[in-house]
């Protein structure tokens, strides 16, 4: 482990895996994460470099084919250097560091200068490319032998040192890595060494990423295919009998929204949860935040309705977003209280992600509506809130949900109460209206009514490129909303949550 008075740093070759993010090891992601510096490879996924510290350095090594941002001497310096200076550094690379990486060579240069380093294995795209594409390397009965071999040579040596004559035949499956321009040279010499010209062969283009490219053939007849759809590197190519597998075991390009882009326009905070279930279903999420939440509140206001929560003063507390919950739960923190503070009080959620973030701090809803809109609510609760009656209803500056004129018609006197402010994001993120300008996006989700005006808001009013893309929302008001802004809406969920907008979105698939 490291130690901060140690005079020298500490140096992890850490295995990025082949390109889903998901894919790194949980030691080298902790290992990211505790980095100073972290120095990786144009194959490594940018997605991993969020996992590392915000003011931890990140040094690009490069590794572009035929163009290196930096020599393999540089990095190997630059390592050292960095060890000598006391930091941790995390040298983050594609796959598998031993595999085709020349971590070898880094951490020779390592050990020779006397910086302690460590190897934290990777998965390898040559085996987790086959993987997603529905090929095992080995099968019982099929294939119980593989190699891995690389197609690119180093390009100073004149003669191959490759054993053809051995590998065409003695090995049942064979997965060459960085060849795909050199294919044909490739299939000549098996074909020529005695390997059956109608061998099936696959090649997969980014595998394990939702831009996954897979062509299948014989040998016979790949390097035309792999031509005519146009497969470029990164790919490995397979070459066995178990590539026939894949028309069983397919799976990974199988799923219902594989290769779709689908534009996330929550907050940056609430995003994760429906990218990671988009990405499930195969689609590449981007996000693209129209919402940026800001506390606002009257300190005196919050104190004085805790106060009166505490003493049961409220019949009701009405909750109608997740962030009211996280806020009203950090004032009553802030003020040395904790869930008790509800007293007697009854608890509404509008919806089920509200119940949900509700239980997470212990508390059961006493109310959630069947229908997850605000009618919804107002029906569940129009029987139980009684004349007279104080409710507490925690909410966002200047939206006044319509159930509050709706419970003091019924007689019940409600107070609500200002938490937070939301407002178009004041920096957007320039990468997704980018993409979403220039066409790069199949579908947009949209989860609230703020979310289709904010981001109709951030393209200045231009909703050209939104026409061009098919628009899905949560529910019948967010709907109502794209409407509103002259737009069509394709897919509405039936069950107004996260869940059913995905659900929705599959079952169009
Ligand atoms: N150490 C890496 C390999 C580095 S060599 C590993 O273990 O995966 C780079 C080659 O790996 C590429 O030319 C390509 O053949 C292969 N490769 C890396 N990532 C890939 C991916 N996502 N899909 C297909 N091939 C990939």
């Amino acid at each position: 482990m490291t130690d901060d008075r140690r005079p020298t740093g500490f140096v992890s070759l850490v295995g990025a895996g082949p390109g889903d993010a998901s894919l790194i090891t949980i030691g080298g992601a902790a290992r990211l994460a505790a980095a100073d510096v972290v120095v990786y490879d144009r194959l490594a996924n940018a997605a991993l470099l969020a996992h590392a510290r915000a003011d931890a350095e990140r040094i690009y090594a490069g590794k572009e084919p035929d163009r290196h941002a930096l020599t393999q001497d540089q990095i190997n310096d630059l390592l050292v250097e960095q060890g000598l200076a006391g930091r941790r550094v995390v040298r983050l690379k594609g796959g598998d560091p031993f595999v085709f990486g020349r971590g070898g060579e880094e951490a020779a240069a390592l050990a020779a200068a006397g910086v302690p380093f460590e190897i934290i294995p990777g998965v390898t795209s040559a085996i987790a490319a086959p993987a997603y594409a529905g090929i095992p390397v080995t099968q019982r009965g099929v294939a119980a032998s593989f190699a891995v071999v690389t197609a690119h040579e180093d390009p100073a040596k004149d003669e191959s040192s490759i054993d053809w004559s051995r590998l065409a035949t003695g090995v049942d499956t064979l997965v060459f890595l960085m060849g795909v321009e050199r294919l044909a040279q490739i299939v000549a010499r098996l074909v020529e060494h005695g390997r059956a010209a109608t061998t099936p062969v696959a090649v997969v283009e980014w595998g394990t990423l939702p831009r996954q490219r897979v062509v299948t053939a014989m040998l016979a007849t790949i390097v035309d295919e792999v031509a005519r759809a146009g497969i470029g590197a990164p790919a490995v190519t397979v070459v066995g009998e178990v590539v026939r597998l894949r028309d069983e075991l397919r799976w990974f390009d199988a799923r219902p929204l594989f290769g779709k882009r689908l534009l996330v326009t929550r907050t940056r905070e609430q995003a994760s949860e429906l990218s990671r279930e988009l990405a499930a279903q195969g689609a590449e999420a981007i996000e693209l935040p129209t919402i940026e939440l800001t506390r606002s509140f009257d300190g005196r206001a919050v104190a004085e309705a805790i106060e009166d929560l505490r003493t049961s003063g409220y019949g009701w507390i009405v909750f109608t977003s997740m962030n009211a919950i996280a806020e009203l739960m950090r004032h009553i923190g802030d003020a040395g209280l904790d869930v008790r503070a509800f007293g007697r009080a009854r608890i509404a959620a509008i919806g089920p992600g509200t119940a949900t973030a509700l239980a997470a701090h212990g508390l059961r809803a006493d109310v959630v509506p069947e229908r997850y809109v605000a009618e919804g609510l107002l029906a569940a609760l129009s029987s139980r809130v009684m004349r007279g009656q104080r409710v507490l209803l925690p909410r966002a500056e200047g939206a006044r949900p319509q159930i509050v004129d709706e419970l003091e018609a019924r007689g019940a006197r409600v107070d609500e109460l200002t938490l937070y402010r939301s407002d178009v994001p004041s920096s957007p993120d320039a990468e997704g209206l980018r993409r979403l300008r220039a066409g790069e996006i199949d579908i947009v989700t949209f989860a609230s009514s703020s979310a289709v005006r904010n981001l109709v808001e951030m393209l200045g009013g231009d909703v050209a490129p939104l026409r061009a893309t098919t628009i899905a929302a949560i529910g019948p008001i967010t709907a109502q909303a794209v409407r509103d802004a002259g737009l069509e809406v394709a897919v509405t969920a039936e069950e107004y949550s996260i869940d059913g907008l995905v659900a929705a979105l599959v079952a169009r698939g």
